[in-house]
């Protein structure tokens, strides 16, 4: 039984990853924080189209918590393999550097970066022994190019894909690939705030994202076409970098 973990699966980019993973065949495990009714809705919208999957609430920036559930459902579960890891979950606390609290500082970073980690050192164990794995992880254009305003967010993305290129050196002998999917302004919860008739003229493309487009991507690279890509950070942001 082969399955797929999606941290930030309820909502937004991590739920549309959920449904595309759905699709190549895998189970879904479902990791949310809070938000129940919508982590039901991604598993009703996966089970609509034929798939299945479970629901798994943890807070990826608590340690306790992370091995609590996750590390007890791979101890209970040797029949069950985790071949794909989608470490999506993250969220924006902005502020100018000079106003910023540690709060906003250790929140955002707690979450990225130390999620990555918590759960990416339980996962990729058994992914080393059955010699095959795909790890995707979502960071964003903020942490390539630094954005003004995120220096907490920018740091935790940017320290993702540090740490993306160093464990695909690590794994690449087995068979487990590492890869991160950067995507620019994609209307999700976490850009309702941001206008988009105020920023679409700086994007090539004139429009923001969808969900969907940032998780064809990162369904490819968890995908078995994507053999011969590791250590990889692919945009999907309308060209506004370039
Ligand atoms: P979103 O719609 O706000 O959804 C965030 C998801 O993360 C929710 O499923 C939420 O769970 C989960 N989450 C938040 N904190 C968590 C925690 N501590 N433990 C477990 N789950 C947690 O965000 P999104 O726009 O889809 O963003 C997904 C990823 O893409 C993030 O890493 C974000 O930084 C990145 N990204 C987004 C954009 C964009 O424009 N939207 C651009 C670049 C990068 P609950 O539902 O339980 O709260």
């Amino acid at each position: 039984m082969k399955y797929a973990l999606v941290t930030g699966g309820s909502r937004g980019i991590g739920r549309a990853v959920c449904l595309n993973l759905a699709e190549m065949g895998y189970k879904i495990l479902i990791n949310f924080q809070s938000n129940i009714q919508e982590a039901e809705k991604t598993l009703e919208l996966i089970r609509e189209k034929g798939g299945d999957g479970e629901l798994m609430q943890f807070n990826v920036s608590q340690k306790e918590e992370v091995e609590g559930v996750l590390g007890s459902w791979i101890e209970k579960n040797p029949d069950k393999v985790i071949e794909v890891l989608v470490n999506n979950a993250g969220i924006r606390k902005d502020n100018l550097l000079m106003w910023m609290s540690e709060e906003e500082w250790h929140g955002v970073l707690d979450i990225s970066l130390n999620g990555f980690f918590y759960i990416t050192r339980l996962v990729v164990k058994g992914m080393l022994v059955n010699k095959y794995g795909r790890i995707v992880n979502v960071v964003s254009l903020s942490g390539i190019k630094g954005m003004p305003g995120q220096t907490n967010y920018s740091a935790s993305k940017a320290a993702i894909i540090g740490a993306t290129k160093a464990l695909a050196q690590e794994v690449g002998r087995r068979g487990v690939t590492v890869n991160a999917v950067a995507p620019g302004f994609i209307v999700t919860d976490m850009t309702k705030d941001i206008n988009e008739k105020e920023f679409k003229s700086l994007i090539p493309l004139a429009r923001f994202g969808t969900a969907e487009e940032v998780s064809n991507v990162v369904s490819f690279l968890a995908s078995d076409k994507a053999s011969y890509i590791t250590g990889e950070v692919i945009s999907v942001n309308g060209g506004l970098y370039t």
